[in-house]
């Protein structure tokens, strides 16, 4: 009985001990350093439904090889499930990336027709397509940053991944490329031949506003500025502008790290409270720290719209 004590005692100490360690680290000022980014890539390529898609993907892979990074690339498996596709995505793990889960389906967990038991198939459809990938990893990005609506779901889904040993997928940096994207593309369809300055410049600026908008909120939040991992897509604008992107956050001072190392931040191992749940891990904790007047991320056609508009792009 005894011992029995003891033992549950010392457990106890440990157990506060170590709470109180990642509390430590959580908080800890990084005086003097500068900012780290690591990169990641959603979705992957469709080679049936785009026919530049191989370039798009060597694009992209030239890019961060150049750049001497490596990234993390999560398909969906609906996107690359063909012997081409997959060979896009086998790129990636043969040049040294990650390569983890994004769901076969990219179904919305946030929405009502979107049961666990469906995302949890759909999860694991994902899996066996991928798990033979070099650089296959068991880390999750959920479609859209939906993390479930109710709390059974979120909880649920949450139950499962740990039980498989699933390790985050989360972002901090939320960006609107995609919408820049479908911008793009339809400003080259009409300017074939016209120099694209205008719209790096203006892609580029978006990024960097994203980043130091939830740089800022991570300063708020914890008093540091976390290790970042940025969401981007396999698309035609990244194609086109990687190295550039890259050049800028480097001229501003941030740090390329590898994801591996910037899911070693004690930030990745949080699990917010909120409902719906999901968003940038930093957007998610904030407003459950009761930040006021955060900007939704999800609002392109409200922020960057109209500034595209503007510049005629
Ligand atoms: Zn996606």
């Amino acid at each position: 009985m005894n011992r029995f004590f003891s033992d549950t005692r010392s457990n106890d100490f440990c157990n506060q001990l170590l709470l109180f360690l990642t509390a430590l680290l959580l908080y800890l000022p990084s005086i003097g350093q500068a900012q780290s980014i690591a990169l990641s890539f959603d979705d992957g390529l469709d080679p049936i439904n785009q026919p530049t898609a191989s370039l798009w993907n060597s694009s992209i892979l030239e890019a961060l090889s150049n750049a001497q990074l490596k990234a993390i690339l999560f398909p969906a498996g609906k996107r690359v499930d063909s012997p081409a596709g997959l060979s896009l995505v086998r790129e990636w793990g043969k040049a040294g990336h990650a390569v983890a889960n994004h769901t076969y389906s990219h179904f919305n967990f946030c929405s009502e027709k979107t049961t666990l038991v469906q995302f949890i198939s759909d999860t694991k459809r994902n899996e066996e397509l991928l798990k033979d990938m070099p650089g296959w990893e068991k880390r999750l990005r959920f479609p859209y940053l939906k993390e479930g609506e109710t709390l059974k779901k979120r909880d649920g889904f949450r139950s499962w991944l740990t039980a498989h040993g699933y390790k985050s997928g989360a972002v901090s940096i939320d960006a609107s490329d995609w919408y820049y994207n479908k911008r793009y593309l339809a400003w080259r369809a009409n300017h074939p031949n016209d120099d694209p300055s205008p719209f790096r410049i203006a892609y580029l600026n978006h990024l960097w506003d994203r980043a130091t908008y939830y740089d800022a909120l991570s300063e708020r939040i914890y008093n540091r500025s976390v290790k970042h991992v940025l969401l981007l897509h396999t698309k035609a604008i990244n194609a086109a502008f990687l190295p550039d992107i890259i050049a800028m956050f480097r001229s501003k001072g941030w740090v390329f790290i590898s994801p591996e190392e910037a899911y070693e931040d004690p930030i990745y191992a949080i699990m917010p409270t909120g409902l719906p749940a999901g968003e940038s891990i930093l957007w998610a904790l904030a407003k459950q720290n009761g930040l006021k007047n955060l900007r939704y991320p999800a609002e392109s056609d409200v922020y960057e719209k109209p500034l595209l508009d503007k510049l005629g792009l």
